[in-house]
């Protein structure tokens, strides 16, 4: 059974800076934070080694404030308490849970309900299709369907309630990229000269790469998820790359892998597009769209925003063809 807590694999690898001139690296792997694995890294002068553990300690805190926030694989989290409650109940919720919940509504709408954080229902029946073994049902299907749909939540200034009774959110499509911009803040307002954040499929980076140019990142290719890259190298200098992809999380029903990304129209994992790519200035930004283009398949690609580029991988036949944006700027290694 997939849990939050087994996920193992990272879709994107960062190729080592080395040591150079006067500054340094230095790095932290908090564990058991989102459910994934997580590698931060700041650069600073030699002799900041203290602003660095500082910008390190500062970012883990950033990241883990998030899950106990959003987390809805433990009751005790904000979004868990939102999930239990009736229709028509007003739950007071922080800040920043309903910030995220404000930015998931938009993506929603951006996307014509591609992206939808109310999918709740449907991922909980095919995470019990998985225990039992068997594809849902249509009438198991239809009845979560019934009890989602992202028009039903009402946001207040301070509080969030649903139009209808068995509404779940889930946040997981962007929760991670939004941590992954609040670490960011936390570094760079504890003055390191540079740094990476990466959380799973979704990075982050900024400034001084230590390598004396821009931050190069590997892509993960999908067919060979143990490590193999795709030969193309990300070069950039600050900005965010999430990946989605249906190989690190997914539910395993007779033998046969199903996203754990749900079409929200048919209730159904998608399987058209094995892996998106997202650039974009923001992580959020970035791993929304990557959740939704999952969806969208290449259609979705005129609908990107500026400063928003994308590399798609998409079954065709027996064959997988890549689709980019224009502006998707890869380099051959
Ligand atoms: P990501 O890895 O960022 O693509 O996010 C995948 C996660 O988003 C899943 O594990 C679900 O928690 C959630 N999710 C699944 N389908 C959707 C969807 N159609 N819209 C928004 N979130 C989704
Ligand atoms: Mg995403």
């Amino acid at each position: 059974m997939v849990t939050a807590v087994v996920t193992i694999a990272a879709f994107l690898i960062w190729i080592l800076p080395a040591r150079q001139g006067l500054l340094v690296t230095m790095e932290a792997r908090p564990e058991g934070v989102m459910g994934t694995t997580t590698l931060l890294r700041v650069v600073v002068p030699i002799g900041g080694g203290a602003t660095g553990r500082r910008a390190l300690a500062a970012a883990e805190q950033a990241l883990r404030e998030v899950d106990w926030r959003m987390s809805t694989w433990v009751e005790i989290t904000e979004l868990s308490r939102f999930n239990a409650v009736g229709a028509d109940e007003w739950v007071k919720l922080s800040p920043s849970t309903l910030a995220v919940l404000e930015v998931a509504l938009e993506f929603a709408e951006a996307t014509g309900g591609a992206f939808d954080p109310t999918c709740g229902p449907i991922l909980e029946v095919w995470r019990r299709g998985e225990e039992e073994g068997a594809v849902p049902s249509e009438d198991l299907l239809a009845e979560a369907m019934g009890r989602s749909g992202w028009r039903r939540v009402r946001l207040s200034e301070t509080s969030a309630s649903k139009q209808v009774e068995g509404l779940r959110v889930d946040v997981g499509g962007i929760a991670k990229g939004w941590a992954v911009d609040r670490a960011v803040e936390a570094m760079q307002e504890a003055g390191v000269r540079g740094g990476l954040v990466q959380c799973g499929g979704d990075l982050r980076v900024f400034g001084e790469s230590g390598q004396g140019r821009e931050w190069r990142l590997g892509v993960r290719d999908p067919n060979r998820p143990e490590g193999s890259l795709l030969p193309d190298t990300l070069s950039i200098a600050e900005g965010a790359v999430s990946t989605s992809g249906n190989y690190e999380r997914f539910y395993t029903i007779g033998g046969r892998r199903y996203s754990h990304i749900i079409d929200p129209r048919s209730g159904r994992p998608v399987d058209a597009v094995p892996q998106v790519t997202v650039v974009a200035s923001e992580s959020v930004v970035a791993d929304g769209w990557s959740t939704a283009l999952t969806v969208l398949g290449p259609d979705g690609l005129g609908l990107l925003p500026d400063g928003v580029e994308a590399l798609m991988l998409v079954r065709e036949g027996g064959a997988i063809v890549r689709q980019e944006t224009p502006g998707f700027r890869i380099s051959a290694r």
